[in-house]
């Protein structure tokens, strides 16, 4: 197989950009109103920035009304709470998402614990994640990076079924609520983390591997099994004096050293990061028909 045969370009969304597109197009014709998104930010965090720039272009592109609060670094939790709660009330407002992480003195939790789980596009609030947790109940919404992965894995003809999936990293954010989709998707799972005896020895089993670490080029070439799947979640900038901005972006995962054995591979950038986007858009497209009783289109 090629190298380009092996590469799942996130890039190639635009058929997703179009279908969600169309959807908004149609349901325009049913209610006169555009889905809305809420984003707020808070402090001048260059990465977190860069993130909200990249979903609101997207959310305009796709006729979604965007709302957006930036507060400063020193906001206090009562400021913050009041906008979430505004937003929370606010009818045109469909879906809110507040970009992490926060300053340290704010407490996250009664941050994500605030904002309605009707409108909780990033699947956070404990209602949301609880019940993604469970077997056969429905979360309003699932995190957008990896409801992102499991779309890739699928868009790109992956059986999960009956497969041996190993997530390295268990965080609220990636690693756990990936590791429970793959779970329904019918996987066998095993999840890794900083206290993992022998990660590489749980790598070379895997057919599906999700690398969310943070931990620039981690998982090696000769961990992966032939024939293996990879999707690496991972951004990392690490110093590059070859580059005009002094760094480069890579994954979790070494791409060059594993892309021999595996037989699909996301990179990085490219890969997970556009699809989160774009299901962060369809989430919130879901809860504004959700929220005006649209259960059906046609
Ligand atoms: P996080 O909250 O820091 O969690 C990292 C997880 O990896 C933890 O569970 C930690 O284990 C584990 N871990 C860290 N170092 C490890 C090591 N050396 N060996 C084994 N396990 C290790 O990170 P995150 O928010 O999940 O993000 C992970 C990566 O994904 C980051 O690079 C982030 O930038 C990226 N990301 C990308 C997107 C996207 O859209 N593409 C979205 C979100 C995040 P413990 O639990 O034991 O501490």
């Amino acid at each position: 197989m090629s190298r380009k045969d092996k590469i799942i370009d996130g890039k190639k969304i635009a058929s997703e950009i179009q279908e969600l597109y169309s959807e908004i197009q149609v349901l325009k014709t049913v209610i006169p109103k555009k889905p809305g998104l809420a984003v707020i930010l808070v402090g001048n965090r260059k990465d977190s920035q860069a993130y909200v720039r990249m979903k609101k272009k997207m959310a305009r592109r796709l006729e979604i009304v965007d709302f957006e609060k930036n507060l400063p670094e020193n906001v206090s939790q009562e400021e913050l709470l009041q906008v979430v709660k505004d937003y929370n009330n606010n009818p045109d407002v469909n879906g809110i998402l507040v970009q992490l992480p926060l300053p340290k003195h704010i407490d996250e939790e009664t941050i994500l614990n605030a904002i309605s789980p009707e409108k909780d596009v990033d699947g956070f609030s404990p209602i949301n994640m609880g019940n993604l947790c469970m077997k056969g109940r429905e979360p309003l919404f699932v995190p957008c990076t990896p409801k992102g992965c499991i779309e890739l894995l699928k868009r790109s003809g992956v059986n999960i079924s009956g497969k041996k999936a190993v997530i390295v990293g268990r965080s609220n954010i990636v690693g756990l609520p990936i590791s429970f989709l793959l779970l329904h998707e019918n996987a066998t799972i095993t999840i890794c983390h900083s206290r993992t005896k022998d990660i590489a020895k749980e790598v070379k089993d895997a057919d599906i591997v999700i690398a969310a670490l943070g931990a620039p080029e981690f998982v090696k070439g000769d961990w992966i099994k032939k024939g293996a799947v990879i999707i690496d979640v991972g951004i990392n900038a690490v110093p590059d004096k070859t580059k005009k901005r002094g760094y480069r972006l890579v994954g979790d995962v070494d791409f060059d050293g594993c892309l021999k054995n595996a037989s699909k591979i996301t990179p990085v950038p490219g890969g997970v990061g556009p699809q989160t986007i774009i299901q962060l858009m369809k989430s919130t497209v879901e809860g504004f028909k959700r929220q005006n009783g649209i259960k059906k289109l046609l």
